[in-house]
């Protein structure tokens, strides 16, 4: 039997169409270091027309892909509406990525146009005449004479194309389950792996973003937007902002603690998205110059694990930090963590510092190296796995068999690589991705529990370990410590830090400091560079 129910696709057109109209005044402010600029989601629905219209002139008639190397502001998410709302497919491309991976990403998706931010035109130019298949390049706010074109390829003014263009659009009725955006992750072996996001799969995603116990967007927050367009679909809250009409504010190029501080003075965010590594810069600054973050009431961070000491210092300043985990594959929302109603603020604690509890539309399942499925005790430790309507089921183009296929089980769920345990009541604890963990003699040690026991002490600002080979134990941890300005601590005294925190026989003997943690492409810890410097000798 059929219900009875109208059928009406979950497209990204009727989000745009509904966020423009029903939350016109909804503000999208970009920071510019001095003035910062603004505007509503009714002019955004209206530059999503004209840009629409300026793409089919370059011949976007289809899926094509339409590739954006820009920072998070206004006209990028102009393109993250107009391009999948014409029916084309957005790629974000990740301009932190090496030039050969951007060359290969291009050339992968077939990317037919590029917009660039003009302050990133001298990156692009570098690997421009590498790209095969794109024949229109757009400069947004710069000279477009300033990107000297290979042959084939037409460069053009954003503010000139869409001059004079109509501000509407007669958008069309597009499958929900056709493409609407590609992201690749840098985070598996070999060459970058795109995930192609339906949709379907955005509209259900930002339906989670913006529930109670998520990260609860709505039409009252003004959302900072630190988490990069380019990275992870900067955690579906573009989108999700348009579904319930908060506002946007957008840190352009200004990623660093002092603007970031500025822009919290100026435009006072409710809530706030980013990587651990972000507010580990913010809290350093603070430390120098206290400033007082009200209104901003809650920071959504994951990415990678988030410090304890992280969060304890956050509540100190009156900012809830509400850690989630999740990764380019699943959306990326795959859990939050919001304790139990009625627990005391020490136990509720011990469920802060967890992954957090998944939503009904992930389901997720621990299996050991045999292949068995684990119970949920909070004990058992294996691979987590992961399923649901926004969640990959495989890589763009990666065929059974071929490299990057193994990542999805045979029945269909996705492999990710993170390595924990979940408790009775569906929180998830992620011990290490498997690829960080170190085995000492025959034993399993997390590098992220011991990382967050030495970011504890009030001296270190940061801490990263890594497996050192060690001809007894086979590996031994090895801790890479930035102190805190004007602090000083040595090895014993850290040894001794540890000492009621973690297991004696997990207490590290090699220990360097270093200037800065090298990071990755997203902020991350970069453990493969850290690793090889560590084997280099480089480190020491
Ligand atoms: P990359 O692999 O390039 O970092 P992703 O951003 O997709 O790409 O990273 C996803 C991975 O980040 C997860 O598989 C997990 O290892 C890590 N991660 C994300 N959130 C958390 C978290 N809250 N705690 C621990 N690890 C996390």
């Amino acid at each position: 039997m059929l219900g009875t129910m109208q059928d009406g696709q979950l497209s990204i057109a009727n989000l745009l169409r509904h966020g423009s109209r029903v939350h016109a005044n909804a503000e999208v402010v970009t920071w510019t270091g001095g003035q910062a600029r603004r505007t509503t989601f009714a002019q955004v629905g209206k530059e999503s027309a004209q840009l629409a219209h300026a793409l089919r002139g370059l011949g976007v008639t289809s899926d094509q892909r339409v590739g954006t190397f820009m920072w998070n502001n206004t006209e990028h998410l102009v393109a993250y509406l107009a391009v999948p709302a014409m029916g084309a497919v957005l790629h974000t491309l990740n301009i932190r990525l090496f030039p050969e991976q951007l060359t290969y990403v291009a050339n992968h998706a077939e990317d037919h146009v590029v917009l660039v931010d003009g302050t990133l035109v001298p990156l692009l130019a570098k690997v421009l005449p590498t790209f095969e298949t794109v024949r229109h390049v757009v400069v947004v706010n710069g000279d477009p004479a300033s990107l000297r074109a290979p042959e084939g390829v037409t460069v053009h003014s954003y503010a000139e194309l869409l001059d004079g263009q109509p501000d509407e659009f007669d958008w069309p009725v597009v499958d929900e389950n056709a493409a609407a955006a590609m992201c690749y992750t840098s985070g598996t072996t070999g060459d970058p792996k795109g995930v192609v996001y339906t949709h379907r799969s955005i509209w259900l995603h930002s339906m989670q973003v913006c529930m109670t116990d998520s990260m609860a967007l709505a039409q009252a927050d003004r959302a900072l937007v630190i988490v990069p367009q380019f990275h992870a679909m900067s955690w579906g809250l573009p989108y999700a902002a348009f579904m319930v009409g908060s506002s946007l504010i957008m840190p352009d190029r200004f990623l660093q603690p002092e603007p970031l501080a500025a822009m919290i003075a100026a435009e006072q965010p409710t809530m706030a998205g980013a990587v651990p590594t972000i507010w580990q810069g913010l809290l350093a600054l603070l430390d120098q110059k206290p400033q007082d973050l009200a209104p901003l009431e809650r920071a959504v961070v994951g990415g990678s694990a988030c410090p304890p000491s992280l969060m304890a210092a956050f509540d100190k300043l009156g900012v809830t930090i509400i850690h989630a985990w999740g990764m380019t594959e699943t959306s990326p929302l795959g859990s939050v963590s919001r304790p139990p109603a009625g627990l005391s603020p020490d136990d509720a604690w011990e469920y802060r510092v967890l992954q957090g509890r998944f939503p009904a539309s992930v389901r997720a399942r621990l299996i050991d190296d045999d292949g068995n499925e684990l119970p949920w005790d909070n004990e058992a430790v294996g691979e987590l796995e992961v399923a649901g309507p926004w969640v990959a089921a495989s890589y763009y183009r990666v065929s059974p068999g071929e490299e990057g296929s193994e990542k999805f089980s045979p029945d269909g769920w996705l492999r990710t690589g993170d390595v924990g345990a979940i408790t009775r009541d569906g929180f998830l604890r992620l011990t290490d991705r498997s690829k960080d963990i170190i085995k000492s003699g025959g034993e399993w040690i997390s590098s992220v529990d011991l990382e967050n026991a030495v970011m504890a002490h009030p001296a270190v600002a940061e801490a990263a370990v890594i497996g050192v080979p060690d001809e007894k134990w086979s590996e031994r941890p090895l801790v890479a410590v930035v102190l805190r300005e004007g602090q000083s601590v040595t090895p014993e005294e850290l040894r001794s830090f540890l000492a009621d925190k973690v297991a004696k026989w997990q207490v590290p003997e090699n220990w360097t400091f270093i200037g800065e943690v090298p990071k990755t492409s997203v902020g991350k810890f970069d453990k493969k560079r850290l690793r090889a410097s560590a084997s280099d000798g480089s480190l020491d």
